[in-house]
């Protein structure tokens, strides 16, 4: 049995009981006692025949006909005494049976009744009681049923319970199952549950965590592979280098020494900016790097656009009224600053700034150059680190290919996009055009 039927079993045999007792109760204090109730259904024969056979006697034919039915009857019928018939009872019932009433003595399978209250029946018969034992009450039978009803609603319960649990708790316990696989290091494990499932909602957050954390991984993966890979190449280098440099101290002049030392000294910075590179995206990743604040686009662009190295020249066409941008400036324009270096240096010369806001209120900034562009298959691609078109070129050109790495963070940190689009015909330069979009 599976814990969640064994739980609800447990709280419906609760619920049924409480329901009984609530039920006896509440019918008890508004119509009177059930059992008595049943009691009385059951000897409704032996009072029918007093009411509408001995009762109905002439007033001095009451107790022949009494007689006369003692003698068929099973019931014993006795005569007693007022005063002792009331001393057995509760004072309710005693006050009942003063009035005339009928009291219903369950456990003995009696009623007791006064023979009337004003002595026409016989002399004293206003003192007497008349006593109905050994009546065919069988309050068990009666209290079989209800129990067996109650059963049958309880079954009836349980059943669909049953059922439904069933199903819930192997959802369950495919998920734990799930959990333990991938918690154990097998990342594809997934719980791939159909959609009718009562636990889908969960199954399928849960397989959406776990694609999430499976890519990340991969992505983590490839990253190390490509760090190790890119540092290789300069530390190789200059291991070189030094074996060099230790033969050429003993044998080698001034000029070819200082050169070594030129080259070995490039690849050392050659390392410390892909460690900053790495570290300014690695700190990115974290989020640590935001600072928000309100700034003017407009302005920080220019000033962007006026820190690009000299000798660069940029067009730029900046829409009126940009207005506010809640972000981090610095961010966003190393975002900017990386677009624009890139178009610098993989354009033939032309690069075109421009920033609009679009119709949907949307900030809309495009970098533009006149170079080879990207072909459509790579424009996903080229957002992912160390990631190159072509990589002996793009190598002599001093990139690690992080750059655009770390401006589509940046930009995703914003709730922006970048993405590479298709230049506008007859306008654009006809190169790359990657556009930065910031919800405005
Ligand atoms: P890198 O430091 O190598 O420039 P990026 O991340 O900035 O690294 O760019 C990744 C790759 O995308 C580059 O190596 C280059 O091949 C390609 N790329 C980026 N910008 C342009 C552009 N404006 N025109 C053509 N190719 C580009």
């Amino acid at each position: 049995m599976n814990r969640l039927f064994f739980r609800f079993f447990v709280l419906v045999m609760l619920a049924i009981t409480a329901a009984t007792f609530a039920i006896y109760f509440a019918i008890s204090r508004l119509y009177g006692d059930p059992l008595e109730d049943i009691a009385r259904r059951q000897a409704a024969a032996e009072v029918f025949l007093l009411e509408h056979y001995i009762d109905r006697a002439p007033a001095d034919e009451w107790l022949v006909r009494l007689n006369k039915v003692r003698e068929v009857s099973s019931v014993r019928y006795e005569l007693l005494p007022l005063a002792q018939a009331s001393a057995a009872l509760s004072s309710a019932d005693a006050a009942l049976l003063q009035r005339g009433g009928m009291v219903f003595r369950v456990a003995d399978k009696a009623f007791l009744r006064r023979v009337d209250l004003s002595g026409q029946r016989y002399i004293g018969s206003e003192g007497e009681v008349l006593r109905a034992e050994g009546l065919p009450i069988n309050i068990a039978q009666a209290l079989q049923q209800e129990a067996l009803r109650y059963a049958i609603v309880a079954l009836a319960l349980l059943i669909p319970i049953a059922l439904w649990s069933r199903a819930h708790w192997r959802g369950m316990q495919t998920l734990a199952r799930v959990a333990d696989e991938f918690g154990a290091g097998r990342l594809s494990a997934r719980a791939r549950m159909a959609p009718g499932a009562s636990i889908y909602p969960l199954a399928e957050r849960m397989d959406h965590m776990a694609d999430r954390i499976e890519r990340l991984m991969e992505a983590q993966r490839t990253l190390l592979h490509s760090v190790s890979h890119e540092i290789r190449t300069p530390i190789a280098r200059l291991e070189f280098g030094l074996e060099l440099l230790r033969t050429a101290a003993a044998t080698e002049a001034g000029p070819a020494l200082e050169t070594r030392i030129v080259a070995m000294e490039q690849d050392v910075r050659e390392l410390n900016a892909l460690m900053t590179e790495l570290l300014g995206m690695a700190r990115l990743d974290s989020g640590q790097a935001m600072q928000r604040q309100p700034f003017e686009l407009a302005p920080a662009l220019r000033a962007c656009v006026a820190a690009q190295p000299a000798g660069q020249h940029t067009e730029v066409r900046i829409a009126d009224g940009l207005g506010l941008v809640d972000g981090d400036c610095r961010l966003l324009m190393r975002a900017v600053a990386n677009l624009l270096g890139n178009a610098a240096k993989y354009g033939a010369g032309r690069v075109l700034l421009n920033a609009a806001r679009g119709s949907d209120g949307q900030l809309v900034i495009a970098v533009e150059d006149d170079g080879p562009g990207i072909p459509a298959a790579e424009r996903a691609r080229v957002f992912a680190p160390f990631y190159r078109l072509d990589s002996s070129r793009d190598r002599a050109s001093g990139g690690f290919g992080l750059g655009l790495a770390i401006a589509h963070k940046a930009v995703a940190l914003h709730g922006g996009s970048l993405a590479v689009e298709d230049g506008e015909p007859g306008v654009g330069l006809g190169g790359a055009r990657f556009v930065i979009r910031l919800p405005g």
